[in-house]
């Protein structure tokens, strides 16, 4: 099983660097959608075959995560 736990956001900074990262992968697949549809994925060779519309999706719960993870660093101060 792989650890991600090496890259939880332990700092405010890193929490809100998390969120920042996290908006901008989702503006990054909205905007990749716009231009080619949701059932495009990258065509490059090697490419996962993930299409827009898993990747929104998959993005969209990374940024509820951070949202989460931030939100309670900020009651808690
Ligand atoms: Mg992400």
């Amino acid at each position: 099983m792989k650890d991600d736990s090496v890259y939880f956001p332990v700092t405010m900074e890193q929490k809100l660097g998390y969120l920042v990262e996290e908006c901008g992968e989702v503006l990054a697949a909205v905007g990749k959608t716009q231009r080619w549809g949701l059932e495009s994925f990258n065509p490059e060779p090697g490419a996962s075959k993930e299409t827009n519309r898993e990747w929104i999706l998959r993005e969209m719960t990374d940024l509820e995560n951070a949202c989460a993870i931030l939100r309670r660093a900020l009651e808690n101060v």
